[in-house]
């Protein structure tokens, strides 16, 4: 059987968590798009992880860990990431890597920071747009050319001769060379050369044979490059019909689609963001909720819960089970926001503007929920305050999807999975 784990905000849901929690069970975890710009938070046995690249599966012996086609790879980042997983658990994580999968070199974070695009947008200046703007100008380095070094070779030194005559000023790109970087990849590629390969292949075999694959999103919904708020959004496509062109099977069957969302909103770097809350009560929730990036250490943005937004995200993903993480963070918040629709020049409407500053000129419709007194415990819904269970019950009823999975904490036995 096949699962899903999808954001539906802008990011920062508690992926990571979820997917580790379900990882224990897969043969297979999958990621499918972005790339060190993620930044997925995993407590396993007591020692809390960012994981940037590699999947949940690396946690858990005889679970394979693939990165799929549609990726963008910074080896550096990723072999850090493979050393410190390998020191903590007994059996040496399995990896393969798509051979079409996209390199982020180290010109890539170059480029973006000469043209400021990292202020502008407030990326986490990891060179993931650049990336995949050498994939769409296919003048980019791909995993299968690590196979090839001489090939390799020439397609650096082509894209770095192109770079030098963009930008003749620039003392850094000016200072790289073809056959030091060919160097450099080859090295740090060497754990992973042998899993390189069609992964495709790999993933609809394991589908074909019946096991427990997961796929593993990044980012969230709000930020896909076609369906969310551009321009405030990442570089690929983040949502279940990215999942398919990525992996490079046309329909996967993956029955369980989790779309996570917290119980509230935050958002990171610019961009409209109707239900932002309050200064103070966002610094309250900041606080409490850790909210600031693992990837740049930035504030993240608070707000509340977005119901138009999340139907949106829901329908685009075909989301067909919700996980609702950060319950917790809510507790002791006197009165609960929940917006429901939108006000746009005048009139009250239910649809989600695909455009940054319609978005804008939103005003929230909010709905008041009575909030309950802190402290949650238990494996059930019914063990946490009731004024909370009515919070679950009542997203869900709005929603039409059901909340299966609670989440009340970082640690992975703070979680309620609830039956369909
Ligand atoms: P991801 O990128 O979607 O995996 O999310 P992040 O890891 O960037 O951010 C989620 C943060 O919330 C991490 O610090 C998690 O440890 C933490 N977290 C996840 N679920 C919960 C929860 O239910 N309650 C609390 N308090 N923290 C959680």
């Amino acid at each position: 059987m096949a699962t899903a784990i999808l954001g539906l905000q802008w990011g920062d849901e508690g992926k990571g968590k979820i997917t580790h929690v379900l990882a224990k069970e897969a043969d297979m975890v999958v990621r499918f798009n972005g790339g060190a710009n993620a930044g997925h938070t995993v407590i396993d046995r007591g020692v809390k992880f960012g994981t940037h690249l590699i999947p949940a599966g690396a946690f858990f012996p005889g679970t394979v860990s693939v990165l799929a086609g549609g990726m963008v790879i910074d080896l550096a980042v990723l072999r850090e990431e493979l050393d410190q997983i390998s020191a903590h658990v007994k059996t040496p994580p399995q990896i393969v890597i798509a051979e079409n999968a996209h390199l982020t070199l180290p010109y890539h974070r170059v480029v973006e920071e000469l043209e400021g695009a990292a202020k502008h947008f407030g990326t986490t200046r990891r060179g993931i747009a650049p990336t995949y703007r050498d994939r769409a100008a296919k003048v980019g380095v791909r995993a299968g050319d690590l196979l090839r070094p001489s090939h390799l070779e020439a397609q650096v030194e082509r894209r770095l001769d192109q770079l030098r005559g963009l930008w003749p000023k620039s003392e850094e790109i000016g200072g790289m060379n073809a056959g030091d970087l060919r160097r450099e990849l080859l090295e740090l590629a060497e754990p992973f050369l042998e899993g390189i390969c069609d992964a495709s292949e790999a993933i609809e075999r394991a589908l074909a044979d019946g096991m427990e694959v997961l796929f593993e999103g990044a980012q969230g919904a709000l930020l896909d490059v076609d369906h969310g708020t551009y321009p405030y959004v990442t570089s690929s496509s983040t949502t279940f019909a990215g999942l398919g062109n990525s992996i490079g099977i046309p329909s996967p069957d993956v029955s369980r689609r989790i779309g996570v969302m917290k119980a509230y909103t935050t958002r990171v770097g610019e961009g409209p963001f109707p239900t932002e809350m309050a200064d103070d009560l966002a610094e309250s929730i900041r606080t409490i909720g850790g909210e600031f990036g693992v990837t740049t250490g930035r504030p993240r943005r608070c707000g509340w819960l977005d119901l138009v937004a999340m139907r949106h995200a829901i329908r685009i993903n075909g989301a067909n089970e919700i996980a609702l993480t950060k319950l917790d963070v809510l507790d002791g918040v006197e009165e609960i926001r929940v917006c429901r629709a939108y006000v746009l020049d005048g009139d009250e409407i239910a649809r989600f503007p695909l455009s940054a500053d319609v978005l804008d000129a939103c005003e929230p419709v909010y709905e008041t929920l009575p909030g309950w007194e802190g402290g949650m415990e238990g494996a059930r819904l019914e063990d946490l305050p009731q004024e909370a269970i009515e919070y679950v019950r009542w997203i869900e009823a709005e929603l039409g999807v059901p909340v299966t999975i609670v989440s009340y904490g970082p640690k992975p036995e703070e979680t309620i999975h609830r039956a369909l």
